[in-house]
């Protein structure tokens, strides 16, 4: 049968609020690399190249400052998760596609409306193209009302409703899947305040999970038992991990989780792959990965031979899910 590709790539990963890097932030990357480098490393254009290439991507690259979306490329359809400031990038790449000539058709289920979450929706340029056609979808009541109010002319000078492209707002609440094709889409309520909810994609026997903004209590207990069966086997769990664990504890009920929970609730629910996501604003790259490295050491400390992959979401990176 005719095998449509399966990408994931990430458009905003950084948790609450954009935060691009400062000035700062780019010093230390250069100092740093400078460090690492010998004559060898600059002698020629081909060897600097090489050098750089063979460095960390928080030296080489960053993880990236817009907030959350994610697009799928899956059974030929584009699905969005999520309208944070990434989905302005993710437009004007789309731009590039059907949708710069007003032949698009995408799908975009909102986890919540929190403005993080929403914030890219005004600067999402093919809604703007006439021809293009787009659902949204939500858990929420009153979506429509408040994807208005955030473009209420108090806020921003054109109002959603007057987007030229075919909008059509579907609410999930009376639904239990959403059939694409080949393509089926579930959804979970998450814990945090006002509600959240997961996303769970399947497809030719390939899964993909958009979890987050969510806070996990009771770990073993009853109550977790539904998510962790949402979780269950899947080949990319994309998890709110935005504090570390001891910020978790003191940030009771702020509704978001650390890479530690990550780890527990993978192995547990066996998850194949996690993609820690919705990065704290105040993080810099290097205390990311001072993060991520001491999450490592404590997998291998639960688990030796744990086969759970990890890897910290990054803006730019894509996916194929249907490559192992
Ligand atoms: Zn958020
Ligand atoms: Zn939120």
């Amino acid at each position: 049968m005719d095998q449509q590709p399966f990408l994931v790539t990430f458009y905003g990963v950084r948790g609450s609020i954009p935060s691009p890097m400062v000035g700062q932030d780019v010093r230390q990357k250069i100092v740093e690399v400078l460090e690492q480098a010998s004559p060898a490393n600059l002698k020629d254009a081909a060897s600097r190249e090489a050098f750089v290439d063979g460095l960390p991507e928080h030296l080489k690259s960053c993880y990236g400052g817009n907030s959350s979306c994610v697009h799928l490329h899956v059974g030929g359809h584009h699905l969005i998760f999520d309208g944070g400031s990434g989905l302005r990038v993710l437009g004007n790449h789309l731009l590039e596609q059907e949708f710069g000539k007003g032949q698009g058709e995408a799908h975009l289920f909102l986890s919540h409306t929190h403005w993080d979450h929403i914030m890219g929706i005004p600067f999402f340029v093919p809604f703007y193209r006439k021809g293009n056609q787009f659902k949204i979808y939500g858990s929420h009541p009153h979506l429509e009302k408040r994807l208005l109010g955030q473009q209420h002319f108090d806020y921003f000078p054109v109002s959603f409703d007057s987007c030229q492209a075919d909008i059509d707002i579907v609410p999930l609440a009376d639904q239990k899947e959403i059939v694409l094709g080949d393509v089926r889409i579930t959804w979970h309520e998450m814990n945090h305040p006002g509600r959240c909810f997961g996303y769970r994609v399947e497809y030719r026997g390939k899964s993909f999970i958009y979890a987050t903004d969510s806070e996990y209590k009771d770990l073993g207990d009853e109550n977790l038992k539904p998510t962790i069966d949402f979780f269950k086997d899947a080949d990319l769990l994309v998890f709110d991990s935005q504090y570390t664990f001891i910020e978790g504890i003191e940030k009771e009920d702020w509704g978001h989780s650390s890479m530690f929970i990550g780890v527990d609730i993978a192995v547990e629910a066996k998850v194949k792959k996690i993609a820690f996501y919705h990065h704290e604003p105040t993080y810099s790259d290097f205390k990311l990965v001072n993060v991520f490295e001491q999450t490592k050491k404590y997998l291998k400390a639960i688990d030796t031979d744990s086969p759970l992959e990890m890897i910290l979401s990054q803006e730019g990176l894509t996916l194929d899910m249907l490559k192992g």
